[in-house]
């Protein structure tokens, strides 16, 4: 990587570009030699001086908005140190810079709002995005993280307000993964908002219009992904957040003119996947054995769904065999043969089973092994639900996924208590350890942050031409084999965060490695793939 201190900025510009600020930090040299003498005060600080200076600041902040707003100033401000700090402890700022903390942020955006940090893309620009693209000041972006804003976590419909997730998400490429932040562009399609308090918000940041749908809709979307491929044809997309009904189309309609995937569902599947083949290689059980139930049959429900069957193909049963071992509930109950609502991709897991209108009756007429949360519905794993859960099996699996904190299904003490400690966690959003009994367990966070990342580092390395699902199986079975004897006994079906950075090298490496197997890559294949996976990772330079 070329060196970014090899500029012709000086003085202020230099100052004011988070690439290159270094703050206290720039020796008497330096500012020599960048014209900075004056613009500074005297101290020159070390790294640690300012880290030191940063956290006591965060940490004197009220709340994690607060915290939110600091750090995003910060990565504005001075990237180098933003990342140093995020990445030096993950557990604790992870959450502040992403979910649960980036919901509020993007509920209260228009509020919050500093300096762009990516690209809004609105209806306003139909015919000119190619130009909207080129507006975009690095020059060689490679990884789009896009929302429409329409499914922003688990609260709806935040318009472009939804950009804090792209943002966040493309933090954490870097942060965890160490994808260059150069390479790196948010972006939001302004389609509009059918959120009616944003529509009469006076602080709402997007088109104060209702959405735009069909066949507009999607000449929209295609006009973006066109003007991507010209104006940057190296660029990767990850979708992100559009809601159900838009999510699984544009994967299909795009997956195979530009690399790309979709996070909510490919992610979600390969991190629901991994925790499911982490605890049952504890258990002792394989997954043909299981029957799992989703609570909540949409992107991410179904998406692990999908994954799930094809690695039970993989393991030789046949799709409809596969198939049967899953069973859906949605908004109006469990998904049965004789209704008639169903879309196709629900339709596939549709069975004559007892029939069942609530969750609680769907546990008694499934019987599941397995039971994950997508609903977005608080609170829905109740606790004659878990009970029967716990009846049913000697060690449930429970994961309630859905984000952020407010949404979840459960809690971990809720799950514990109520399994009597037998319950085998893991949620979307961290909760805190619980002690039970004298025993204490460490919640799972089934954090799509241990796949997506680390996919974007094997798309880097190997430049594959396109990322198919098997990918993600590889990257899951590479997830899972992380875990040890000491992290399960714990109560952890996933690697500890603390060490994602290494988890990421991992599993990136893996992924990098098929993608040279299966004939996709489009880079040399190096003699030592882990080593140049390495290599090619980021860290923070002073
Ligand atoms: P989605 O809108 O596509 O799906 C939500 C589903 O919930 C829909 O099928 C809907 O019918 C169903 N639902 C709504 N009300 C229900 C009810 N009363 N009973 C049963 N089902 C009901 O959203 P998604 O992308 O699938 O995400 C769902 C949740 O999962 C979100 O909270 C999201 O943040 C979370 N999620 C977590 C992770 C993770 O932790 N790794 C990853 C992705 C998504």
């Amino acid at each position: 990587m070329s060196d970014p201190f090899d500029t012709p900025k000086r003085g202020l510009d230099m100052l004011r570009d988070p690439h290159l600020n270094k703050g206290t930090a720039f020796t008497r040299e330096e500012r020599e030699k960048f014209g900075l003498m004056g613009l500074l005060p005297d101290i020159v600080s070390t790294p640690e001086q300012q880290e030191a200076r940063i956290e006591g600041h965060l940490t004197s902040l009220p709340t994690d908005l607060d915290r939110y707003v600091y750090f995003s100033d910060l990565q504005e401000r001075n990237e180098s140190l933003f990342y140093r700090i995020l990445m030096k402890d993950p557990v604790r700022w992870m959450p502040v810079v992403y979910t649960p903390t980036v919901g509020l942020a993007c509920q209260t955006f228009g509020r919050i709002y500093r300096r762009p940090k990516g690209l809004y893309i609105s209806v306003r620009h139909r015919g000119r995005i190619a130009d909207v693209l080129r507006n975009w000041p690095e020059a060689d972006p490679r990884f789009i993280c896009v929302t429409d804003g329409e499914r922003i976590l688990g609260l709806g419909d935040l318009g472009a307000q939804g950009m804090g997730i792209p943002i966040g998400k493309l933090a954490l490429y870097t942060a965890v993964a160490g994808v260059p932040p150069q390479m790196t562009l948010p972006i939001v399609l302004d389609v509009g908002t059918n959120n009616e308090e944003l529509l009469v918000d006076p602080f709402y940041i997007g088109i104060r219009e209702r959405r735009l749908s069909g066949a507009d809709y999607d000449s929209f979307v295609d006009e973006f992904v066109t003007a991507v491929r010209t104006v940057y044809p190296k660029c990767f997309i990850q979708w992100e957040d559009f809601a159900n009904h838009n999510a699984a189309p544009l994967l299909e309609r795009y997956r195979n003119v530009v690399p790309s995937f979709n996070d909510d569902i490919q992610g979600t599947a390969a991190t629901g996947v991994a925790g499911i083949l982490a605890a049952l290689r504890f258990k002792k059980e394989r997954l043909e054995d299981q029957r799992v139930l989703f609570f909540g049959a949409g992107s991410a429900g179904i998406g692990i769904a999908d994954l799930l069957c094809t690695v039970m193909v993989r393991h030789g049963l046949s799709v409809d065999e596969a198939r049967s071992r899953i069973r859906l509930v949605d908004s109006k109950g469990l998904v049965q043969t004789q209704r008639t609502d169903l879309t196709p991709s629900k339709e596939q897991y549709a069975f004559d089973d007892v029939p069942a209108d609530t969750l609680f009756e769907s546990v008694r007429s499934v019987r599941p092994t397995i039971l994950i949360g997508t609903s977005t519905i608080p609170k829905s794993f109740t606790k004659d639900v878990i009970e029967e859960m716990a009846r049913i099996s000697e060690r449930p699996i429970i994961f309630p996924y859905s984000n952020p904190t407010s949404k979840s299904e459960c809690s971990a003490e809720e799950a514990y208590e109520w399994t009597g400690g037998r319950a085998i966690f893991a949620s979307g959003s961290p909760f805190p350890p619980h002690t039970m009994n004298g025993r204490t367990f460490t919640p799972g966070q089934g954090n799509n942050v241990y796949i997506f990342p680390a996919m974007g580092l094997a798309v880097l390395a190997a430049n594959p031409s396109s990322v198919p699902d098997e990918a993600f199986v590889v990257a899951a079975n590479a997830l899972a084999e992380l875990v040890t004897d000491e992290n399960f006994l714990s109560g952890l079906i996933y690697p500890p965060m603390a060490s994602i950075r290494n988890s990421a090298m991992h599993v990136a490496t893996a992924v990098a490695t098929w993608f040279h197997e299966a004939g996709l890559a489009r880079s040399e294949r190096p003699a030592d793939i882990a080593a140049a996976v390495r290599a090619m990772s980021w860290t923070p330079h002073y």
